[in-house]
């Protein structure tokens, strides 16, 4: 059978993009025995804007599917700390190993979100590539029903569903198209530029925060370290825009002195990277035929690295959601979310504010650290979605 053949047939679920979010629920869908198509418009395996750390959540989340094995195998280093530098000291975190989670990674999404989509399609998802959510389809009193998609030659072909679940990422066309209400927004925003560098040797997680700007390293595949350099978007379009790699040196040199004396020895491995910075917002998550997970759904700033963790856990929640059916179980998704979210999105805020002094920056993270232990705990206190496919240990 061909694919426009295939895509005629209706299916239980259509999920609009294929990574962290979109993949993740795609694959735990399938697992349930749920017919799901999953598109996106970029290509297979391929990078986007994104540094990467993942935290204990999202580690855990990997475990719970039985892929963080898969991960490893891709060569992507463990992280057994986390070091906090501040102008008066450094605050060194040991990873200890618990809940299954033996340390921390930071694959690139050229790995991770590869490993998803496969495991999506292992577990019977069809997923599909450079094919672009054009339009949905409504049914009576406005129902969502379908997705009308664009494949790359142009070609439009329409396919009905129970469901539509928007995984489609910070500018979520399917969030645009339902029109989902904000019901929470961030008042600042924080811009970020990265680069990854070889013959850098980095142990574990390093955070740098200095005046009005912060940087970190994170050591990922192929031996390679990515280090970041981020300032408020203000001080991004005043001070940074015109000459972008001489303010990410000047960054490093200013936050982060003892990374950027031995930048001379490290090579940069193809072009830096840019982030504007876009404001934090949550949305409804759910409505007639429609979901929303991961950053479609809820986005904060990157500043505290814990996007590719939420979409991970969100698209749990939201697929667990599915199972159990009806608008009841849809309505306890957004709710959880919101529960394990708000506050950890409040304090990301402030440090996106860059508006701090080390005094209130140290009590900031260590909110965040107890919020991201309340995490820990909600998802181990869940049971893991059964059934978990022996080929995927
Ligand atoms: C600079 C920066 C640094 C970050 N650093 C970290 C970090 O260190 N740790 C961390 O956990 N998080 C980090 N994040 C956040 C993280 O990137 C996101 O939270 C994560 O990518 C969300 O995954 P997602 O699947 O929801 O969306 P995305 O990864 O954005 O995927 C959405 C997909 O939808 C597809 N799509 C969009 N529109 C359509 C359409 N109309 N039709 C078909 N397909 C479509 C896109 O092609 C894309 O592949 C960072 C983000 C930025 C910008």
């Amino acid at each position: 059978m061909g694919a426009r053949e295939r895509m005629r047939e209706r299916y239980d679920v259509v999920v609009v993009g294929a990574r962290a979010a979109g993949a993740a629920t795609s694959m735990l869908l399938a697992r349930r025995g749920l017919r799901v198509l999953a598109v996106d418009r970029g290509e297979y395996g391929s990078d986007t804007l994104s540094t990467h750390a993942l935290m204990r959540a999202g580690v855990l989340q990997l475990v719970r599917w039985g892929l963080l094995g898969r991960i490893e195998r891709e060569g992507t280093p463990p992280v057994n700390r986390t070091v906090f530098h501040y102008d008066d000291g450094a605050v060194d975190v040991p990873i200890k190993p618990r809940d299954g989670v033996p340390a921390l990674f930071a694959p690139r999404r050229t790995v991770l979100d590869r490993v998803l989509v496969d495991a999506a399609v292992e577990a019977g998802a069809e997923v599909r590539h450079r094919v672009r959510l054009a339009d949905l389809l409504r049914g009576a009193g406005g129902r969502v029903e379908g997705v009308l998609l664009q494949e790359a030659d142009g070609e439009m072909s329409a396919v009905r569903a129970d469901f539509v679940v928007g995984a489609d990422g910070l500018r979520s066309t399917v969030a645009a198209l339902v029109d989902a209400p904000v019901t929470w927004r961030a008042r600042h925003a924080a811009a970020a530029v990265y680069g990854y560098w070889s013959g850098l040797d980095v142990d574990g997680y390093h955070w740098y925060w200095g005046p009005g700007a912060a940087a970190g390293a994170i050591p990922t595949n192929g031996g390679q370290v990515l280090l970041f350099a981020s300032v408020s978007e203000r001080e991004c379009r005043e001070t940074m825009h015109a000459d972008i790699p001489r303010a990410y040196r000047r960054i490093l040199a200013d936050v982060a002195p003892e990374l950027a004396e031995r930048l001379p020895e490290a090579q940069l491995a193809g072009n830096l990277k840019g982030f504007p910075g876009h404001a934090g917002f949550m949305k409804r998550a759910w409505g007639p035929g429609w979901a929303l997970v991961g950053d479609a759904a809820y986005f904060k700033d990157p500043i505290t690295a814990h996007g590719i963790s939420d979409a991970l856990r969100d698209a749990e929640l939201l697929a667990s959601a599915f199972v159990e059916g009806g608008e009841g179980a849809l309505a306890e998704y957004e709710a959880t979310r919101d529960e394990l979210s708000t506050r950890f999105a409040e304090v990301t805020d402030r440090i996106a504010s860059f508006e701090w002094d080390t005094a209130e920056l140290k009590i900031l993270h260590k909110a965040l650290s107890e919020e991201m232990k309340r995490e820990v705990a909600a998802i181990v206190d869940r049971p893991a979605p059964r059934p978990v496919l022996a080929h995927t240990a």
